[in-house]
């Protein structure tokens, strides 16, 4: 694979799937002044020689579009079909209209029965939605090969999540890569494997307090530190613990995304 020119990591939503602060709390985190401690729903936006390729279509997708100013999704990748993750989908139609071109999505089969569910409309639209305003997508179904996708190749594979399962997300630009598991409850060995030594990962940290369908901070520090991985981050946060302390508490170079996070790759 050719080397592309630098890419652009942007942390859209670093948050679990209420949204933090969380509608009627009033615990510290959801009433705290630090703007790292407001996350939205789980988005990762990655940009390369003028491409754009989407990771998950949160239901604040389109804020997330009006507030990081990105120019394009040429490609969307879905990592599992839970509301978090494709309910912005629709918001896509303007990226079209700008563009001028479809927009092709990426997911494992699993994943794209449950799109299919939602959004019916979109997979195969009835005759009496010609001529509607509506997302033009070029489903494509994944299977464990790595895909050519603009600049990049891209691979999906199958991790836990709680009793059921989602995509991991490895991106390579030549020889740097990125791999985003944001909903997993184990770290299966082709995970492991994939964080080795990668650039950067950005890797399910809930909470401390256990959950069935997420890693704890500890569990996914521990799996951070023993990768070696150069740039290791927590996302799909709670509300459970501030920004700063979870900052300060974190075995270096382990962090905590936030909304906003750019990262060269
Ligand atoms: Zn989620
Ligand atoms: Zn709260
Ligand atoms: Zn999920």
């Amino acid at each position: 694979m050719r080397e592309p020119g630098e890419a652009r990591i942007t942390v859209l939503g670093s948050g679990t799937s209420t949204g933090v602060p969380v509608v009627g709390c009033s615990c510290p985190v959801c009433l705290s002044r630090d703007p790292r401690d407001r996350r939205s729903r789980c988005g990762i936006h990655v940009a390369c020689e003028g491409f754009g390729l989407q990771i998950d279509v949160s239901p604040d997708f389109r804020e997330q579009a009006l507030r990081h100013r990105f120019g394009r999704v040429d490609a969307v990748v879905v990592t599992h079909c839970h509301a978090d993750h494709v309910l912005g989908l629709d918001d896509l139609r303007r990226f079209n209209t700008i563009q001028g071109t479809q927009i092709s999505l990426h997911a494992a089969p699993a994943t794209m029965r449950g799109i299919e569910r939602i959004f019916g409309y979109l997979v195969k639209p009835p005759p009496e939605q010609a001529g509607m305003y509506r997302a033009k997508i070029d489903f494509r179904e994944t299977g464990d090969e790595p895909f050519e996708c603009g600049p990049f190749l891209v691979r999906l594979f199958d991790v836990p999540h709680g009793p059921a399962h989602a995509s991991a997300v490895e991106v390579r630009a030549g020889s740097r890569r990125l791999v985003a598991a944001t909903d997993c409850s184990e770290i299966p060995p082709a995970l492991a494997d994939a964080m080795r030594g990668a650039d950067v990962v950005l890797l399910d940290g809930l909470r401390h307090r256990p959950h069935a369908a997420h890693l704890t901070v500890e569990r996914a520090s521990e799996a951070l530190l023993a990768s070696g991985c150069k740039r290791p981050f927590l996302i799909h946060l709670g509300h459970d613990i501030p920004h700063a302390r979870l900052l300060a508490e974190l075995p270096p170079p382990v962090r905590p995304a936030f909304d906003g996070l750019v990262l060269p790759l």
